[in-house]
């Protein structure tokens, strides 16, 4: 995969915190949940039924979870089921885009 360069910092896309702040930025003084390490996966930002919550595509977490740190496809997934998505169940929890 290519690295893509922030247009914003000039910092390496998905290591900076420019989106981040942008989605900080959206929310105000609401509290956002992010994931740590996932950055480059953060796709924006979404309001459920009063709260705003973070979006970040399912895909490009699990395929950065095999890259990173080795995984195969199931590992990925169920390392993903138990630790990313299933220790965030407050409302505020962040989403996760399955794209069709
Ligand atoms: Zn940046």
């Amino acid at each position: 995969m290519e690295k893509t360069i922030c247009e914003n910092c000039g910092e390496l896309e998905g290591s900076c915190a420019c989106r981040r702040r942008f989605c900080s930025d959206f929310s105000g003084d609401e509290k956002l949940v992010f994931i740590d390490g996932h950055d480059d996966a953060l796709l924006g930002v979404a309001e459920v039924e009063g709260d705003t919550r973070v979006v970040y595509d399912h895909g490009a977490v699990i395929r950065r979870l095999m890259r990173r740190d080795g995984m195969d496809l199931e590992g990925a997934e169920e390392f993903f089921n138990c630790n990313i998505e299933g220790c965030n169940v407050s409302p505020s929890a962040p989403i996760f885009l399955r794209p069709c």
